[in-house]
């Protein structure tokens, strides 16, 4: 069995839908399990409904009008929808004149009724293609995770559970079209796996069912050479390893939710990132070897993470002492920070946090082991490909591109893995920076895939 696994632009776009549906059933000798995130956009509206205390009855309106207008469309009746619609009023309207933000399961439920919609349009969609297809709440699904609402984790029995609800005798039982990015509680309440974590979804049900290709139907031909809103002329990369998607993912290639690789490396699973536009383009396969007898290295892709925030602590008794980096983790491990780059000097540690939030409570005690220098508004670039590193003269060339230009590097980690070098620059500089490296780096030539390797040219 595969996972065919649509994003919010591949379901949320009538002309896409109609290719989406048609993929899934040109592939039903293959036993696919779909996934679908929200209609593209929904999830916003949702979130916003959640935030903002005023304007809720419009937005309750504008979530409805949508799938209306999208069922219409695409020739769905609205009496398949009616009944979640009815739902959706009956959750919306004790927020509808409320002064309170609406937060934790209250939210989680809310944001739930995106790809509760999307999985009833989806497996209707099928329907009138001749498949026999059913919409599946994750969570009913086995999907069960701990209570951690907006950003779930799955539980170790989860596995087990989706495999026993979803491993359907071949051919028999029918189509699962499961919602994305959302899994449930023990005790029963519905929660959200993080933003983007539809990706997530199909990987976790991928490693449960033991599929043979977990495919992420986006709206780009593959993970590209760079953010395509950053530099549009980033080209698609054949072939990478799970160790670079990850830290693509991880550094701010949105394509791929971070987390998405976790389980699908864990079972050795490809995962094909693919265009529900262009379904015939190749795409990218992502597997634990990069490119088959493929020795060589290079840079495939370069990733930006914004809105870092550095933290330097200065201390003179740092010097020579053993435990103080411990001590320093022990604190931004207890206050929950999650730490990016870490470089340190004698006398000073500098890491970077990309979650801000907590980091007022934590610098209170910080402040009791050193001088403490917080910097805000500052990028994290990502230079990606296995191998790429350790190469002499990558740095060099990376660093005097950006000095030629005038632009800062305020951290660097470099050697802590094979497959990345990253460095912080000011948020202002971000992309110019990737812009500059994409092309001093020869990202922009089109490259041929050879049976010994990879070579720039026609
Ligand atoms: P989906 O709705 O299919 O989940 P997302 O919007 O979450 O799609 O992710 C796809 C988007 O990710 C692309 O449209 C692109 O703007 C962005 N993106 C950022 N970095 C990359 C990259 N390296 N390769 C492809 N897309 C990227
Ligand atoms: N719909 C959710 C979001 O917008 C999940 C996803 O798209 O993957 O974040
Ligand atoms: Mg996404």
């Amino acid at each position: 069995m595969i996972v065919m696994k649509f994003g919010g632009t591949s379901v949320g776009i009538p002309e896409h839908f109609g290719v989406a549906t048609r993929l899934v059933a040109a592939r039903a000798a293959r036993h696919p399990v779909v996934v679908v995130s929200a209609l593209a956009g929904i999830t916003n509206l949702l979130v916003e409904f959640c935030r903002s205390t005023v304007g809720r009855p419009e937005l309750a309106q504008q979530v409805e009008a949508r799938h209306l207008e999208f069922a219409r469309h695409v020739g769905i009746p609205q009496s398949t929808i009616e009944p979640l619609l009815r739902a959706w009023q009956l959750e919306a309207a004790p927020w509808l004149d409320s002064p309170k933000v609406v937060a934790g399961a209250d939210r989680d439920r809310v944001l739930s009724f995106g790809e509760r919609f999307s999985a009833e349009l989806f497996a209707t969609g099928l329907h009138s293609l001749g498949l026999d297809a059913v919409p599946v709440v994750a969570g009913d699904a086995g999907l069960v995770t701990d209570e951690r609402f907006g950003a779930a984790q799955p539980l170790p029995e989860s596995a087990g559970l989706l495999a026993h609800h979803l491993g359907r005798p071949p051919a028999r039982a029918p189509l699962p079209v499961v919602t994305g990015f959302l899994g449930r509680t023990a005790d029963g309440r519905v929660t959200t796996l993080g933003r983007g974590g539809s990706d997530y979804s199909a990987a976790l049900i991928g490693a449960a069912l033991g599929a043979q290709e977990i495919q992420i139907w986006t709206d780009t031909s593959g993970l590209l050479s760079a953010d395509p809103r950053i530099v549009p002329e980033a080209r698609p990369v054949a072939r990478l390893s799970f160790a670079e998607a990850s830290e693509l993912a991880y550094f701010g290639a949105r394509v791929l939710h971070p987390k998405t690789l976790i389980p699908a490396m864990e079972r050795a699973i490809p995962v094909r990132v693919l265009n529900t536009a262009r379904p015939d383009d190749p795409g990218s396969l992502i597997t634990s070897a990069a490119e088959p007898a493929d020795s060589s290295w290079r840079v495939k892709s370069i990733a930006c993470k914004k809105d870092v925030t550095a933290v330097t602590i200065v201390s003179t008794r740092m010097l020579l002492a053993h435990g103080f980096l411990a001590r320093v983790f022990e604190v931004f491990g207890r206050h929950h920070i999650v730490v990016d780059l870490v470089t340190t000097s004698e006398v000073s540690i500098s890491v970077t946090v990309d979650d801000p939030s907590r980091l007022e409570s934590a610098i209170a005690e910080l402040e009791g082991i050193g001088r403490i220098e917080v910097k805000q508004a500052l990028a994290v670039v990502a230079v990606v490909g296995e191998g790429a590193p350790s190469h002499v003269g990558l740095a060099g060339h990376v660093f005097t591109l950006l000095g030629g230009v005038g632009i800062g590097v305020e951290m660097i980690s470099q050697g802590a893995s094979r497959v990345n070098l990253s460095f912080v620059v000011r948020g202002e500089d971000a992309n110019r920076a990737v812009r500059l490296l994409h092309r001093g780096l020869g990202l922009d030539v089109e490259r041929v895939e050879t049976a010994t390797g990879t070579s720039a040219g026609a």
